[in-house]
């Protein structure tokens, strides 16, 4: 019987978005509020309290995946900058995959270095890092391996 509901579940969340890191935050938003409200007692909180867990339901149930992951990778990102500024030792993770080109002794401009004959350096617009693509004239998409959200560059 457990096993049933297990499965029917399964079933129904195939192809669904389900919860990410930005529903967590959401729901947390959401009990943060009602347990405020148990203090205030105000009907606006009740009412944002709402939105809140039906964006959540929306989220989780949704079926255009790209366009959720779009959403999460875009909020990782910009917590990752939030935190960032908190940590001013530590390297953006854009400057990071720079310096794994380090190899050269050749100038590099400084905005979209070209990396070989072959490649080129575009930026992700979710996450601001830099993506070495294949230089192949054009519009296409192609998977970011830094916030894993296919993005659509032009070379
Ligand atoms: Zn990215």
């Amino acid at each position: 019987m457990l096993n049933k509901i297990k499965y029917a579940l399964r079933r129904f969340m195939y192809g669904r978005n389900g919860i990410d890191t930005l529903s967590h935050v959401i729901v947390f938003i959401y009990f943060t509020l009602f347990v405020v409200n148990l203090f205030l007692n105000l009907d606006i909180l009740v009412y944002i309290g709402y939105v809140f867990f039906v964006w959540f339901l929306f989220r989780t149930f949704s079926k255009n995946l790209r366009a959720r992951h779009k959403e999460n990778a875009w909020f990782k990102a910009r917590i990752r900058s939030i935190t960032n500024l908190f940590k001013p030792n530590k390297r953006s993770a854009s400057s990071k995959s720079r310096t794994k080109s380090k190899s050269t002794s050749k100038k590099q401009t400084k905005k979209k270095p070209t990396v070989d004959k072959h490649h080129v350096i575009r930026t992700c617009p979710v996450c601001k890092a830099d993506l070495k693509v294949r230089k192949i004239k054009g519009e296409r998409y192609v998977l970011c391996p830094s916030c894993n959200t296919e993005v659509k560059i032009k070379v």
